[in-house]
């Protein structure tokens, strides 16, 4: 079968702009993530070089960032770069911890970083940056709903993502949360993440830890697509155990299992408090030792006590005087001096003779 030429160079350039996506033109690549940050001096006296400094840590780590969140960033947002606490506006104050040195503010498209409480945290500013780089990533890759994303994976991913916790959280101290059965569960965590510095430590520590061993056994994409497939129709919880092919709380009991056994937690806390956990086993050999001193020196007190309330004993004599030592001269001539025994047959011995053979 032939078509007529007309007809074929017709249906050559319908394949054509079908093969270009039905335009003439082919479709604008999208914009280089760092084009879409903006980082700007926000209160206080920030020193160019700083601001130049916070610059190039987000321009090295949003593209490293970026593919973690397919599609994202979409929208510009601003980095805002504040000289220290003092110089945040008052609306904005109370979203900093007195722990935390930055705060993502989601749907606003907007961070704030105070550069004096990074360094008084003493935190690398590129983990600080790549945590509330996460959030933004994170908030505008499952947008329009950001909100059904719990706060525990917000913080859970941008602690894994950045390699640094917040408020100095350590998977060590879970485990005595969970020896005392008082870690909170991830829907309470859901419904009220705690404000108190102590209790938002212990929430930071079980995000980072939870989502590290989601991520270990189920790969960061899966943990990234369970946040996009939540919705309005979707909770998060669903979402997870769809995801996954696992009920949440067999996920849950799994992982609490994992810190307990699994993640030598409890044997850093032995080799961390080493020195305190000598000093509990040495405490019965020390209050022994302490005992018998105090028992030493009551019998002292005793002793004198009794010696105090005897009757004075009756003075010892006075010693003689010494003898003069070369013995003086007048005191000889003065001594008798003693005249031989007379010789007579009584008192003369006979010579001892040897007989004569
Ligand atoms: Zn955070």
């Amino acid at each position: 079968m032939f078509l007529p030429v007309r007809i074929a160079v017709f249906a050559a350039a319908c394949l054509f702009a079908a093969a270009c996506g039905g335009h003439g033109t082919p479709p604008a690549p999208p914009p280089a993530p760092a084009t879409l940050a903006h980082v700007v001096a926000g209160g206080g006296e920030v020193a160019a070089a700083d601001l130049a400094r916070v610059q190039a840590t987000v321009t090295a780590e949003l593209p490293l960032l970026a593919p973690v969140f397919p599609g994202a960033p979409k929208h510009p947002f601003f980095v805002h770069v504040h000289a220290d606490r003092a110089a945040l506006p008052a609306a904005l104050a109370p979203h900093l911890h007195p722990d935390a040195p930055a705060f993502a503010l989601l749907g606003a498209h907007q961070i704030h970083l105070v550069l004096d409480e990074v360094g008084r945290l003493g935190l690398p500013l590129r983990s600080v940056v790549r945590h509330e780089l996460t959030h933004e990533l994170l908030d505008q890759h499952v947008a329009p709903h950001g909100r059904r994303i719990p706060r525990w994976f917000h913080e859970g991913l941008a602690q894994v993502l950045a390699g640094e916790t917040y408020l100095r959280a350590r998977e060590d101290e879970l485990t005595f949360a969970l020896l005392a059965q008082r870690l909170r569960n991830f829907a309470e965590l859901d419904r009220d993440f705690p404000a108190e510095t102590t209790a938002r430590r212990e929430a930071y520590a079980q995000s980072f830890s939870y989502v590290a061993w989601l991520a270990a056994r189920h790969g960061l994409d899966e943990l990234v697509a369970v946040a996009a497939a939540a919705d309005d129709i979707t909770p998060f919880p669903s979402a997870l155990a769809g995801r996954l092919r696992r009920p949440t709380y067999w996920l849950e009991e799994n992982w609490r299992a994992y810190v307990l056994h699994g993640s030598g937690a409890p044997w850093r806390i032995v080799f961390d408090q080493w020195f305190s956990l000598l000093l509990v086993a040495l405490l019965p050999v020390l209050v022994l030792g302490l005992r018998r001193h105090l028992a030493r020196e009551a019998a002292t007190r005793r002793r004198l006590a009794a010696i105090e309330a005897s009757p004075p004993a009756s003075p010892p004599p006075p010693p003689p005087p010494p003898l003069p030592w070369p013995p003086a001269a007048a005191a000889l001539a003065a001594e008798p001096a003693q005249a031989p025994p007379p010789l007579d047959g009584a008192n003369v011995r006979p010579p001892l003779v040897q007989p004569e053979p």
